[in-house]
């Protein structure tokens, strides 16, 4: 059979996902594909693309299953219906996933894509940016330089320096935004707060210096197959994703692996309740590229039923050990009663791998449940976007250093949840060596 032909499997497939959408049947038939031959999902994406022009769950859930060296034909094709069909949501998607999984790999496009603009009112239309060559930043600079701002190519710019994240991107960034609060008109300035628009991007302004907020190795926390009880439905099994390392065709995590401890009480009383906090994470050793300079090794915990229900926010100062004892600045004059008591997340021996990678940077919304976005260093995957913490002690913006998914194993066997299922983050301040905490959700 010559290459890019349909078999009649994915022309199944396809003709299954007309008739019942992304039922469970539409999904076992795509993994059951994907492990038989993988580089058949390629051909099954280009033929959903080329007969709907809407996204799916079923797509998504394709580009994740797509072999890295299939991706060139599917942003081809993709490009191809973006050409005529701007809104094609299911081609928008691919750029949408391909710029988290293989930005490089949209290089070659990035003028184009520019011009287009798909996913224009997404959080992430402009993330193909990451991929930008010097030459298309120092158009964009020159663009956002001369354009008014209520000219739609100085938002387009705006975004697109900020994603391409270099130093001569973010310093024009700078440049137009102070001299828009220095001579545009108040609501113009108010539109564009600069700290605001640097955070975003994982950015600081630190005595006229740009610092990074996140480092750039992020390791995945991987458990094992039994610290998990609850059932899940086949769309979101762990097996099927390999940013979870629980599929038998992932090989053995090797020797090289750090561990580290999950869950648990640890000693220290709650400044808000007086309970013992929680274990999230201990980690005996920093690994490479996590921002935490002041400490070898490192407890991170927080309590569990006062963290975004009795306070937003919760910090910790740690001893030269790096056990960490709440921070009194959430203290009130009585210990308050917790609206919802949590019981511990369960005690676990947990991996830590580096992402790989295509899995290097990772999104809430666009993973929809089905990546592990358990993980230490690397960029948050924010929810409702960018909020580095302040440090009580010095005030300056936090680092952040890790995040933990919802459906976390507890200790009386039922899975964890952050609100109505978000993420929390953890940020560190090395000069203070106090630890903060926050979740976002929906
Ligand atoms: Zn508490
Ligand atoms: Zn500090």
């Amino acid at each position: 059979m010559k290459d890019g032909s349909m078999t009649p499997y994915v022309d199944q497939l396809v003709e299954a996902f007309l008739q019942e959408r992304a039922s469970q049947a539409v999904f076992e038939q795509l993994f059951a594909i994907s492990s038989c031959d993988p580089k058949q999902i390629s051909v099954f994406v280009i033929a959903f693309m080329e007969r709907i022009s809407e996204g799916s769950t079923v797509l998504g859930t394709a580009f994740g299953l797509l072999a890295m060296e299939n991706w060139d034909e599917v942003i081809q094709a993709a490009m191809k219906h973006l050409r005529s069909n701007p809104a094609h949501e299911g081609a928008a998607d691919a750029i949408a996933y391909a710029s988290l999984q293989c930005p490089d790999k949209l290089s070659s496009y990035v003028e184009e894509l520019f011009r287009l603009q798909p996913n224009e009112n997404a959080y992430y239309s402009a993330w193909f940016c990451r991929a930008a060559h010097e030459k298309d930043i120092e158009q964009w600079i020159h663009t956002l330089h001369d354009a008014e701002v209520n000219d739609p190519a100085f938002g387009h710019s705006l975004n697109a320096l900020l994603e391409a994240r270099t130093e001569p991107a973010l310093r024009a960034v700078i440049e137009r935004i102070e001299r828009l609060h220095r001579d545009g008109s108040q609501a113009e300035a108010v539109r564009y707060p600069l700290d605001l628009l640097l955070e975003e991007a994982g950015y600081r302004l630190a005595e006229g210096e740009l610092e990074q907020l996140h480092g750039n190795m992020p390791y995945h926390l991987v458990f094992r197959p039994e610290d998990f009880t609850a059932e899940r439905p086949v769309w979101f099994a762990r097996e099927q994703h390999p940013t979870w390392g629980l599929s038998p065709a992932t090989p053995a995590a090797d020797d090289r692996n750090e561990t580290a401890m999950f869950g648990g009480r640890l000693a220290a009383p709650c400044s808000v309740c007086g309970q013992p906090i929680h274990r999230l994470l201990t980690l005996e050793r920093i690994p490479d590229g996590v921002l935490i300079a002041s400490l070898s090794r490192i407890t991170l915990g927080v309590c569990l039923s006062c963290l975004g229900w009795e306070e937003g926010e919760l910090f910790c100062v740690h001893d030269e050990q790096g056990e960490p004892y709440p921070h009194p600045s959430a203290a009130g004059t009585e210990p308050q009663e917790p609206q919802f008591p949590a019981e511990a997340l369960r005690d676990a021996m947990i991996k830590l791998v580096p992402a790989s990678g295509r899995w290097q940077t990772q999104d809430w919304a666009l993973s929809n449940s089905r990546e592990n976005l358990n993980r230490l260093g690397g960029m948050p995957s924010w929810i409702q976007g960018a909020d580095y913490l302040h440090c009580p002690h010095c005030s300056e913006k936090m680092a952040f250093i890790a995040q933990l998914d919802s459906d976390l194993p507890t200790s009386d066997g039922e899975e964890w949840m952050w609100g109505s299922g978000g993420i929390a983050y953890m940020f560190w301040c090395d000069g203070c060596r106090v630890s903060g905490y926050r979740w976002q959700c929906t």
